[in-house]
Order: C-alpha cells, then structure tokens, then sequence
C-alpha cells in the first residue's frame, strides 16, 4: 500500500492537533495498510504506525501490512492502551462514526488521567473521495464485469421468467467471472414494481409490455460497481416510454455538466431541473448520486444538500430516477470518474432505450 496513503494519516494528526489516531473502520484500514480482514485497529503516530490484530489475524496481517508494524493482542482495549502508554502518547483521535460509545468509553475508564480520547467526524472520507490509479482500474474492472454479466443473463430476460431468477442468475455470473461478491442486494423490480426505488428482487413473473430495472454490481479488489439499466420488454404504452426518455434526458444533462469544480448540489439540480420541467418532480425522490470505492455508499453525496464540489479523480454515480406509484419507474445508473475537463463513465452498459422482443 502507497506510503502516500500512510503520509495522509499523518496529516490528519497535524490537523487535529493529536499524538495518535485510531482506527477501526474496515475500509478506512484497508485504504491506509491495505488489510483486507475483519478484525484488528491501525494505530497511526507521528512515526512509526501499528497494526493491532489478535492470533487469527496475525499471518494475513504480516502479508499485507507493509507500512506498519503488525502486534498481536490477547485482549483488544488492552493491547491498544499499553501501546499507547509504550509509546508515550496522550491525545488520541478516533473516528466518531465507527467506535462505539460503550468502547470509548471502556478506553477512558482504563487510563483516564493518562489518555484524552478525541471524536473526529469523518477523518479520512474526503481524502479517499479523490481516487488513485490502482483504486480507478479495480473500479474500471468491476464495472466491466457488470456489463459481461449484463449480456450473459440479457438473452435470459423474457415474460415468464422472475425477478428473483434474474437477481441469482447476475450473481453467480458476476461471480463466475470473478467478481467478489455482490455489492448489496439487487434490484429487479418489473412493471409496476418499477416504482420501488429500492424493489429488491421478487418472485414476481415478468411480462410483455412493462418495463424491467436492474440495479447491481461487485467486488473487484474491495472495489464496487454499481450501475442502473431499464430495459422493456415488447412494446411499452406511450407513457412509461415518456418516463424513460425524460430520465435519459436527465441523466444525459448531469453527466455532460461533470467537471472538476461544479458544485454537486448544481449537478443534482441540473437532472432535477429536467425531470421537474416535464412535470413528473414529485416522482424524483433520491439524490442524484452517492461516491463509490470501497464502499459501495460514501463520500460524496451528489444531493440537493451537497456542499462539496467535483473534483478531479472522484467517483460518484449519476441515477436519476421517476417513479411513479402504480405505474412503474425508470432508473438509470452510471458510475462516473471526473476528468480534467469533464467526466470518463466506468459502468458501460448502453442506457439508451432497448425493448426487446417478445
Ligand atoms: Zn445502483
Ligand atoms: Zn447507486
């Protein structure tokens, strides 16, 4: 893992004035020493760092920890404490979001006289906002999986045939090809189920004439896809062939306004501009977009409270949506990297309207 990445904790100390930080977040750990397991604490100081992992963990850590020195605990606020004390250092960060008040407070009980524990809101978030090389080809290779699995099952969607099948049959072919896992659960929500912003699968039996969301995506190096394609199945009535094309529309004009710099609140506005003109604003109730990267929501928020701005090496996805009770729903999902000078899409499936025949 870069020593870049390292130099990034480092800065954090700087700027909350602490001796060390503490962290426990999953991805925050695998993003600073590249530690890809479920248990164990990266200690970062302002020289040295320790990764704290109990015996379970102590071979894989050795592996792939190369920027701290790998300690073994038997009791894990203990192990923390002591090293603390070893090593001399008083003020000590931990992320706000991740540990939880019965810890922390089991950490001030230990030394209270010692130690000062410091909540830090979000400490690296904005830091893995802005994605690497390496980060870029693994998120470029998930998305790529998406679109190989998305022609495999293609031929497999047909009236008859349901939700739930559809759902499985992405996943184990997104498995087969070598995703990781899936990156949540699946939507597949047909016809009137278009509706559902989050219609995960059914045993709903798909047929002619309505309209069929696939939400989905992997894994590829801890790395997720995410992408959004409505297709239909035979001929759609005129109004649901009116709600696709305005949210196509929508999601043509915020991908062509990406650009480093762009408040990501003018973005939401811009797709919610061309939904509301078109009369069906009520019927957008998400935000535009969410970051993507290790997790398969986080930093930024692409949403009418957005308060950051596009950025070079960012990765969020663009999915406007119209759903519209009873009648159906179309979402359309792509996940973007910001260019210097606009926007590169990583998810690759086509989103232009696709009926197929029946
Ligand atoms: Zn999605
Ligand atoms: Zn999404």
């Amino acid at each position: 893992m870069s020593i870049m990445r390292a130099q990034q904790g480092k800065n954090l100390l700087q700027a909350c004035d602490l001796d060390a930080f503490l962290f426990s977040d999953r991805s925050n750990i695998r993003y600073l020493c590249g530690f890809t397991g479920t248990d164990g604490v990266l200690l970062v100081t302002g020289d040295a760092d320790y990764f704290l992992t109990d015996s379970r963990y102590g071979t894989q850590a050795k592996e792939q920890v190369r920027t701290a020195e790998v300690r073994e605990y038997q009791v894990k606020l203990d192990g923390i404490v002591s090293l603390l004390k070893e090593k001399g250092l008083r003020r000590i960060g931990f992320e706000a979001e991740t540990l939880s008040y019965a810890t922390v407070q089991r950490l001030r009980d230990k030394e209270p006289a010692a130690l000062e524990w410091v909540a830090v809101d979000k400490p690296i978030l904005s830091l893995r906002g802005i994605k690497d090389e390496e980060e870029i080809a693994a998120l470029t290779e998930a998305a790529a999986l998406n679109a190989a699995a998305f022609g495999e099952v293609l031929p497999r969607v047909r009236p008859g045939v349901s939700e739930a099948e559809l759902a499985l049959a992405l996943e184990m072919t997104l498995r087969r090809l070598g995703g990781e896992d899936k990156a949540f659960d699946f939507i597949v929500a047909s016809g009137p189920r278009g509706a559902l912003p989050h219609g995960v699968a059914s045993a709903r039996v798909l047929t002619a004439g309505e309209l069929v969301t696939f939400d989905f995506g992997t894994r590829v190096r801890g790395y997720h896809s995410d992408e959004t394609v409505t297709i239909a199945l035979g001929e759609v009535n005129p109004r649901l062939r009116e709600i696709f094309d305005v949210v196509l529309a929508a999601h043509h004009a915020a991908m062509a306004a990406v650009r480093p710099g762009i408040p990501l609140r003018e973005l939401d506005g811009i797709a919610r501009q061309v939904i509301s003109a078109r009369g069906f604003g009520e019927f957008f109730g998400h935000g535009l977009g969410h970051g993507v990267g290790l997790e398969i929501h986080e930093f930024p928020t692409v949403s009418t409270r957005s308060e950051d701005f596009a950025r070079e090496g960012m990765v969020f996805t663009i999915e406007p949506g119209i759903y519209v009770p009873e009648v159906g729903g179309v979402r359309i999902e792509d996940t973007v990297v910001v260019t210097a000078d606009g926007c590169r899409p990583l998810t690759k499936i086509p989103k232009e309207f696709l009926s197929i025949s029946v």
